[in-house]
């Protein structure tokens, strides 16, 4: 049961051991807890075999109330190492695939497939193993920083820990602290900004190495050269992975192998970057929108 809990709370790197701390972590976990019971194993499910780690949404069809419906038949493929980014308006239902995906729940309609495999029909854990999460706000453990990112592959040696620190861009910072990669960070101790909680983030999903990675692009605005920073990280990082990038802006999805353009649980166009432009529909005016805003 233990197992079962730590799951869910796993996906977000949530402060497990801080859950005394507040009420409002407390609501968060009966929160994931409540979304995990919707979902079991098949009885002897087998464990997912990723090859390439080809991601294939076949008429997806979900909604959370079934008397309102979030995403309404969408099929698309992310070829194994590729990168789709989806874009489009809140509440278009851009994170409920990245859910989906990870099988916080399940579609109502159509399947999910990696390697052809349905994700309904292997383990979570084996599921979960093969999907890395950068997300928007990563909650960091009230542990050392250390902690923090050998938690992506427990057992890590130091070396590991020192290149995906580097890969991440976070070395660096963590050697200039007075207790290097001893530092207490989190609630109780030093208070990292959301562009460092980011690179943990990214260096915690590095060392845990999956074939497939979503990134959830954070909403909230970071400055333009930290943005940039992270966005050389991601881009690394995506590098050799089937990535699904969850853009509530648009900067990270230019160089994306497909870009779809999801309004009220529909694709309503998709294309690489250059084509959707030329389009002059929907992206190329939320592009001029962006562009204006900078
Ligand atoms: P986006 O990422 O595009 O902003 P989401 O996928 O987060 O959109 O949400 C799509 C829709 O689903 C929104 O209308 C949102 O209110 C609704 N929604 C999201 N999460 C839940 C939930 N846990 N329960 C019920 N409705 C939800």
């Amino acid at each position: 049961y233990l197992l079962q809990l730590y799951q869910p709370l796993n996906i977000f790197g949530f402060v497990y051991r801080g859950i005394k701390e507040s009420l409002n972590e407390m609501e968060r976990m009966f929160e994931l807890l409540s979304v995990n019971r919707e979902v079991q194993d098949a009885p002897a499910a087998p464990a997912l075999a990723p090859r390439g780690g080809e991601v294939r949404f076949n008429g997806v069809e979900f909604a959370y109330d079934p008397r309102r419906p979030i995403l309404k038949g969408l099929d698309f493929t992310i070829q194994a190492g590729h990168t789709v980014a989806v874009v489009g308006p809140t509440g278009a239902g851009k994170s409920t695939l990245s859910r989906l995906l990870y099988r916080f729940y399940d579609t109502t309609a159509g399947s999910i497939r990696i390697d052809g495999q349905d994700v309904r029909d292997v383990t979570q854990e084996s599921l979960r193993a093969a999907i890395g999460i950068v997300p928007q706000d990563t909650v960091l453990f009230n542990d050392t920083i250390r902690y923090n990112i050998a938690y992506g592959r427990p057992g890590a040696v130091q070396e590991d820990l020192d290149r995906v620190a580097e890969a991440a861009q976070i070395l660096d910072f963590i050697k200039a602290l007075p207790d290097g990669w001893d530092t207490m960070v989190g609630e109780r101790g030093l208070k990292l900004s959301g562009g460092e909680k980011q690179r943990v983030a990214i260096a915690r999903t590095l060392l845990k190495d999956p074939p497939i990675l979503i990134l959830d692009e954070a909403t909230s605005a970071l400055d333009t050269h930290t943005e940039r920073e992270i966005q050389a990280a991601l881009r690394d990082a995506a590098r050799g992975r089937t990535t699904l990038v969850i853009a509530h802006r648009l900067s990270t999805v230019v160089d994306a192998d497909e870009i779809i353009v999801l309004e009220a649980g529909r694709i309503a166009e998709r294309g690489s970057h250059g084509a959707l432009l030329a389009m002059g529909g929907a992206y190329a005016a939320l592009w001029a929108k962006q562009q204006e805003a900078v």
